[in-house]
């Protein structure tokens, strides 16, 4: 129960965990909605690419508590589309926190990520181990997202095609 209740005090989108993984400075310019147009980010590629690639699959699209977006299809599990998988951990760490966050409203899923570009997918449970991770994330973006300056800018290969490439470096 008590993990339940830290839960629902601290409500944060899927998409700020994996950012947590991408870029701790990308979460702060996140969570304080500074956004840019820019359709280069591999976010807006990814749900791009997730129309193209399965018009007809049988998929319910659903809102959970106004904050998680997740496809639920025909067999029960959860998907999440990616452009690439070079942010892999990110990935894996966005759709276990959508399997824990349902698991504390009592529906256990498994997970999977789809990487149609590369024509491959990745099966995820919700292990004791990646709770715990979870749990730690949580905590790390609470840290992070109420300090009242961003982490500094720091150079590394997604910058390129990151939203933010000229806020940070132009
Ligand atoms: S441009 Fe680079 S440093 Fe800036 S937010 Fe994006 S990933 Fe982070």
């Amino acid at each position: 129960m008590e993990d339940i209740q830290e839960f629902s005090d601290v409500k944060f989108q899927g998409i700020k965990i994996n950012y947590l993984y991408v870029c701790k400075r990308k979460l702060w310019l996140f969570s304080k909605n500074i956004t840019f147009e820019n359709t280069s980010d591999k976010v807006l590629l990814g749900k791009v690419l997730h129309e193209y690639s399965y018009p007809k699959e049988s998929t319910k699209e659903v809102l959970i508590d106004n904050l998680i977006m997740i496809d639920i299809l025909s067999d029960g599990s959860i998907r999440e589309v990616k452009y690439s998988s070079k942010m892999k951990e990110a990935d894996i760490m966005q759709v276990v926190y959508y399997l824990y966050y349902l698991k504390q409203k009592g529906i256990q899923k498994q997970g999977i990520i789809n990487y149609p570009k590369e024509k491959r997918k990745e099966v995820l449970e919700l292990t004791p181990e990646y709770e715990e991770k979870v749990k730690q994330a949580l905590k790390e973006i609470e840290e992070i997202t109420t300090k009242p300056f961003p982490p500094p800018a720091q150079k590394q290969r997604i910058c390129k095609s990151c939203a933010y490439f000229e806020f940070c470096w132009g």
